[in-house]
C-alpha cells in the first residue's frame, strides 16, 4: 500500500477517498488489484473536455463474469446537471462510480465523457476530470493548509484562501490556534462531520473538476450534519456535472434526474417529485426512509425492501 502514496500526487488522494467509500481492506486490495490490469490505450489522447455531458449506455459489468452486476444500465448527466443514484443496498450504485474512474473496464456497453469513450483516453487525465467529495472524510494527519492544498499540486496559499472561502470553512480556520498551520486528523485537532467535507469540498475546489461524484455516507448522520451537507453539496455541484451516489436519500431531492438502480437495471427514472407521484419502488423507499428517520423502521431496515 505504501507505494501508493509516492509519489504523493492527486491518485494518492483519489484512492485515499475511494478508499474510505470501500467497507473494508479486502475490498481495497481487490480494486488495487484489479487497477493494475486496466491500462492506457497504446498512444491514448488525453481526455478533452468541454462542459463534461456524462454518458452511461448500456452498461454490463460483473466483478466475476459469472455474476453480472450491472446488466445495461443507461443514464446521460447533461453538461452541468445532477444526476442521483439510489436503489437498495448491494444493487450496483458504488461500481457505478468505479467503473467511471475506470478502476475496471465494463463488459459491454460504454461510458463516454463529451463522446469520449473513457477507455480510450489516459487515465490520468480521466481521473484529473472527476472530483470526489466523500462524506466521510478521512484527514492526512497534517495541517489544514496541507489537507486543503492537496487538491492542486502547487497551490498558493492565496489560492487555498480563496478555496476555503468558497467551501465556507474559512472564518472556522481562522478561529482555530495556528489558523491554515493547526494539526488536524487523528493526531490533531478532530473536526466535526461537516467540517471535514468542508476541507474536502475546499481542496475540490481547488482542483475544479469538470465532473463530480459526490459519494454519500452509508451510515446515518445526525439531521444538522446532513442539511449542512447538502447545502454543500447544492453550492459545490452548482454547474458541474454531478453524479450523486446515494445510499440514503436526503441528497437527492434536488436532483434534475434520480434513477433508482435495482438488481442491476435501472427500474425508475425521474424527478423526485414526479417519483413520488408515481407511487412506486422510489416512493416505497422514501416513505420507509421517513418512517426510519422518525424511528418507526430502522434506517438498515429499510434500505434493503424496495
Ligand atoms: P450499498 O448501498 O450497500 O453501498 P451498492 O448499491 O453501492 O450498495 P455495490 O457496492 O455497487 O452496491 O455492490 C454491488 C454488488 O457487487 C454487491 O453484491 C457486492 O457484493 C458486489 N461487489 C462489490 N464490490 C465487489 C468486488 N470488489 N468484488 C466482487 N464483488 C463485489
Amino acid at each position: 500500500l505504501l507505494q501508493l502514496y509516492q509519489p504523493l500526487n492527486f491518485f494518492g488522494v483519489v484512492y485515499r477517498e475511494i478508499k474510505q467509500s470501500l467497507t473494508d481492506i479486502e475490498s481495497l486490495v481487490t480494486l488495487l488489484g484489479v487497477d493494475r490490469e486496466v491500462a492506457d490505450a497504446p498512444g491514448a489522447p488525453a481526455l478533452a473536455v468541454d462542459g463534461a455531458e456524462l454518458r452511461f449506455e448500456g452498461v454490463e459489468f460483473g466483478y466475476d463474469p459469472r455474476r453480472p452486476i450491472l446488466k445495461g444500465v443507461s443514464f446521460t448527466v447533461p453538461a452541468g446537471k445532477t444526476v442521483a443514484i439510489v436503489g437498495p443496498s448491494g444493487a450496483g450504485k458504488s461500481t457505478i462510480s468505479r467503473l467511471l474512474f475506470r478502476f475496471y473496464d465494463v463488459n459491454a456497453g460504454r461510458i463516454l465523457i463529451d463522446g469520449q469513450n473513457i477507455r480510450d483516453v489516459t487515465q490520468t487525465s480521466l481521473r484529473g476530470a472527476i472530483g470526489i467529495v466523500p462524506q466521510d472524510t478521512v484527514l492526512f494527519n497534517d495541517t489544514v493548509f496541507y489537507n486543503i492544498a492537496y487538491g492542486r499540486a502547487g497551490a498558493s496559499p492565496a489560492e487555498v484562501e480563496q478555496a476555503a472561502r468558497l467551501a465556507h470553512i474559512h472564518e472556522f480556520v481562522m478561529g482555530l490556534p495556528d489558523g491554515y498551520q493547526t494539526m488536524v486528523g487523528e493526531r490533531g485537532l478532530k473536526l466535526s462531520g461537516g467540517e471535514k467535507q468542508r476541507v474536502a469540498i475546499a481542496r475540490t475546489i481547488l482542483k475544479n473538476p469538470a465532473i463530480l461524484l459526490f459519494d454519500e455516507a452509508t451510515s446515518a448522520l445526525d439531521t444538522h450534519t446532513e442539511r449542512e451537507i447538502q447545502a454543500n453539496l447544492r453550492e459545490v455541484s452548482r454547474g458541474r456535472t454531478t453524479l450523486v451516489i446515494a445510499h440514503r436519500l436526503s441528497t437527492v431531492i434536488d436532483a434534475d434526474e434520480i434513477l433508482v438502480l435495482d438488481g442491476g437495471r435501472v427500474i425508475e427514472r425521474g424527478r423526485h417529485a414526479e417519483l413520488l407521484a408515481a407511487g412506486g419502488a422510489y416512493a416505497a423507499l422514501w416513505t420507509r426512509q421517513q418512517d426510519a428517520s422518525q424511528g418507526v423502521v430502522p434506517v438498515a431496515e429499510a434500505l434493503p425492501e424496495v
